[in-house]
Formats: structure tokens, C-alpha cells, sequence
């Protein structure tokens, strides 16, 4: 099947064309005739499968030109960069037509989002606080929403945006079409489409936990951080083959902490992005990544998400993720719409039950790859490695205590005396054998 195939129109053909795309990926082919349908519609598939053309190509081959510019197709993403990412690609695919769209996200200033919208546009791509924040301030009115889009919305519970979806949610019209999608399938993703959806159609682009079949797996079993870098050195080193080397890491601090001591020999072509990193600066490392500047990105796995970067040639899990699903997630950058890929995993001991979950959720064994003998192993620890010592308050009981009971001698006689308090009413009965006042003769009676 070719994108020929679909009911699509020229300035799209027209686009997809001037891409490089003519084989609709499995998630494009199943959700595109359910999507045109009118139907809501679930869409299970992880980022890599081409989801994001799932959902923009038949939003955008039913969307018409109108005069009054009120946004008709609303995306709502978990990140920024996922902001862009979408915005990018609706752009590239509506070249030849005369569709405005509109990203808009915070920890930027608002104001100039703001005067966008209100120049009035056809498609908003947001994330959910800010979309918010803009229909408060007054500047987006989403009345004549035809299509609501939220991507990755496992991603967007993960990070808190339940509350703020909701209050979204209430902006919108009662008639309209739901399109949902999700790397995996969550109690609480459950949850939503039942509140929200209406007996939506399902599909999925990957049975959810099945790794990719065009990415090669492997792990390799490494007793700590500072072996990791001597192996991931040789990695690079030895093999001119890994152009693009996304490499993630487990925590903001383990990032930099491997780019210092990466940055004397691979300075120059690698660039670092976690959220402690400026918009910008985050922007121009994916960018330099991109362009093929740098050959190796080094990132966290909430940034990570929504970077669209093509050819990635490998995935590198210097630290493995702790939730499972996470893994699934970084691997799918490599091997990307139907394209071969490599992942690989450097696994200390202590991540080992993170590896078991992996394969678990996967049901799939992930091949070992053995260590290379020229590797020098280091028994050097990082702080994070050392064994933490606890002191534990130990109170020794000797046999008997509980007979013996508390330490006991008689008191000396000077010790002994009980402090009498003579008081004025009995003093004046002694002295005068009657009382003397008549509150004494009161008590008296
Ligand atoms: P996504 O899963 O939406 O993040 O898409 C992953 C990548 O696949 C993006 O770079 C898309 O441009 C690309 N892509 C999407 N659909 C196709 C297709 N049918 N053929 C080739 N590449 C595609």
C-alpha cells in the first residue's frame, strides 16, 4: 500500500511526496480510514511507529479553509519540544495550503503567543498549562474545536497534567472528535477515555510492551559507573559506525556527570540536554544533533521525549530507566518509521531488577553482549556507589534484667524528713482553741 491508496488530497500527496514518504507506516494505515470516519479513536503506538502523521493526516485532509480563524484542530502534547516537533511537522505537511498553525508552551513569555493566537489560526499545538493559561487570559477561544488531538497522554499523566486536561477538556465543544494516543495502556489512560470518549475505535501499532522488531537489543553487564565510561569509550572508539548516538542517562546530575568525563576526548560533538538546560540551549544541542554536528546527545528521559531526530543509528541506556515503559521509549528513537536500529544497555548489578522488568513487560530476553577484554575494569566508586553504612542503636538485655528491676538503696534519715506545711488556720486553732476567722467558723460547722 502506498499513501496513493488513501483518500488523501494533492497538497498532501504533493507534500508527503517532497518527504520522501510513500509507504504509509502500520499505525498510518490502520487508524487513517477509522480517523476520516468521524469515530474516536484510541491509537496505541510508540513514538518511532509515525504516529504524529496518523493523526495530522486525516485532521488535515478534512480540514477546509474558512474565513473566520478560530483554531478547528487543537493538539494537546506533554513537552515542549513535542510542541515544536508536531508544529514542524504539520507545517512541512501543509506547505501547499494556506493552514495557519500555532505552538504555543510555557517558560516562555506568554505575550507573543498570546498576539499569535489572536491573529487568529487553524491549528494550536499546546502543552496543557499553557493552553490554559491562554483560554483564561481570553486570547484562545476553542468554541469551534472540530478535532481534539492529545498525544502522549501516558507521558502527560506521568508529569501531573490530569487537572489542567480536564479544565481543557471544558473549553470544548460538546460535539466534536476524540483522538487519543499512547505509548501504553494505563489504568489511568483507561480512566480518561472512558470519561471523555465516546465508544472510541481502537488501534494499536505494536501489541503494548513488544519491542520493536527492527531495533537490535543487546546489554552489557558493566560493575559500575566509571567502567561504564571506559566501555562506552571503546564504544565509540571502536566504531565509526554509530554516527548518531543518542545515550541516556538516568538523572539531570549522571548526565553531566558523563559529559564531563566524556568532554576531553568527545567535547566537541557532544551536546547534553536535561531540564536544568535553557530552552534555547536545548533547542541548538537538538538541533546541532540533528544536522549531524554533534555525534552523540547525551539526555534524560522527560526531554527526551518529543526530540525527533531521524537516523538515530543508536540508542545507548547508560543508565537503564526505572519504570519499564521508559525503555521502550528511548529505544524508539532509533529504527524509526520502519528504519533498522540498535539499542544497547549498560547494566550494573544494582540494575539488574530494572532489567527484569524490561524483559518482562517486553516478554523478550534482551541478547548479552560480552565485555570486551581490552576494557579496564575500575573498582573506583562514584559517592552514589558507595555502600551506605547505618548505625543502629543497639540496647544489649541481659538475662535477669526484668527480675533485678531498677537500681535501689535506702534513703539517709536527713532524707527522709516529709516537708509539713503548717498552715494560718491551724496555727490559730492551736494557739487560741477556736477559730478565728469566720470563714474558719464557716468551715468549722
Ligand atoms: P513519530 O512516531 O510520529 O514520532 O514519527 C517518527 C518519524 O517517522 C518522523 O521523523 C516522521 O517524519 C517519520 N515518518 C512518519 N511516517 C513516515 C512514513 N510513512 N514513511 C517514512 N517516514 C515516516
Amino acid at each position: 500500500m502506498t499513501f496513493n491508496d488513501f483518500n488523501l488530497n494533492k497538497p498532501l500527496l504533493r507534500a508527503l511526496d517532497e518527504m520522501g514518504m510513500k509507504v504509509p507506516t502500520t499505525i498510518q494505515e490502520k487508524s487513517f480510514s477509522v480517523i476520516m470516519s468521524g469515530r474516536d479513536v484510541v491509537g496505541i503506538a510508540q513514538t518511532g511507529t509515525g504516529k504524529t502523521f496518523a493523526f495530522l493526516l486525516p485532521a488535515l485532509r478534512q480540514w477546509t479553509y474558512a474565513k473566520d480563524r478560530f483554531p478547528r484542530i487543537l493538539i494537546i502534547v506533554p513537552t515542549r519540544e513535542l510542541v515544536a516537533q508536531v508544529v514542524a511537522e504539520i507545517q512541512k505537511l501543509s506547505v501547499y495550503t494556506n493552514l495557519v498553525v500555532v505552538g504555543a508552551y510555557g517558560g516562555t513569555n506568554i505575550k507573543g503567543q498570546i498576539a499569535a493566537v489572536e491573529m487568529g489560526c487553524d491549528a494550536v499545538v499546546a502543552t496543557p498549562g499553557r493552553l490554559l493559561d491562554l483560554c483564561l487570559h481570553g486570547a484562545l477561544k476553542l468554541k469551534h474545536v472540530k478535532k481534539f488531538i492529545v498525544d502522549e497522554v501516558d507521558e502527560m499523566l506521568n508529569l501531573g497534567f490530569l487537572p489542567q486536561l480536564k479544565r481543557v477538556i471544558e473549553y470544548l465543544p460538546k460535539k466534536r472528535q476524540n483522538l487519543l494516543f499512547s505509548a501504553t495502556m494505563t489504568v489511568e489512560v483507561e480512566a480518561i477515555i472512558d470519561e471523555f470518549f465516546n465508544h472510541p475505535a481502537r488501534v494499536e501499532a505494536a501489541p503494548v510492551g513488544t519491542p520493536l522488531e527492527n531495533i537490535a537489543q543487546s546489554v552489557f553487564y558493566v560493575p559500575n559507573f566509571n567502567t561504564k565510561i571506559s566501555l562506552l569509550k571503546h564504544i565509540l572508539d571502536a566504531n565509526p559506525a554509530y554516527t548518531k548516538v543518542l545515550i541516556f542517562c538516568s538523572s539531570k546530575k549522571k548526565a553531566d556527570l558523563l559529559f564531563a568525563e566524556i568532554e576531553s576526548i568527545h567535547g566537541a560533538e557532544t551536546g547534553v540536554i536535561h531540564s536544568n538546560k535553557s530552552q534555547n540551549y536545548r533547542f541548538n544541542s537538538v538541533q546541532k544533533f540533528t544536522s549531524g554536528e554533534y555525534r552523540m546527545l547525551i539526555a534524560t528521559d522527560i526531554v527526551a521525549r518529543g526530540i525527533d531526530v531521524s537516523q538515530v543509528s543508536h540508542v545507548i541506556n547508560f543508565d537503564l530507566p526505572e519504570k519499564p515503559e521508559n525503555y521502550i521509549h528511548r529505544i524508539g528513537r532509533t529504527g524509526r518509521a520502519d528504519k533498522m536500529g540498535n539499542a544497547i544497555s549498560l547494566v550494573t548489578p544494582k540494575e539488574e531488577t530494572y532489567l527484569a522488568a524490561i524483559e518482562k513487560l517486553m516478554k523478550y530476553a534482551i541478547p548479552i553482549q560480552e565485555f570486551p577484554a581490552e576494557v579496564p575494569i575500575s573498582d573506583v566508586l562514584i559517592e552514589s556507589e558507595m555502600p551506605t553504612y547505618r548505625m543502629k542503636d543497639i540496647t544489649i538485655k541481659r538475662k535477669g534484667d526484668a527480675l533485678r528491676g531498677p537500681a535501689f538503696h535506702e534513703k539517709k534519715d536527713k532524707n527522709k524528713k516529709v516537708n509539713h506545711k503548717v498552715r494560718l488556720k491551724e496555727k490559730m486553732m492551736k494557739k487560741y482553741g477556736k477559730p478565728k476567722t469566720r470563714g474558719m467558723k464557716q468551715k468549722k460547722k
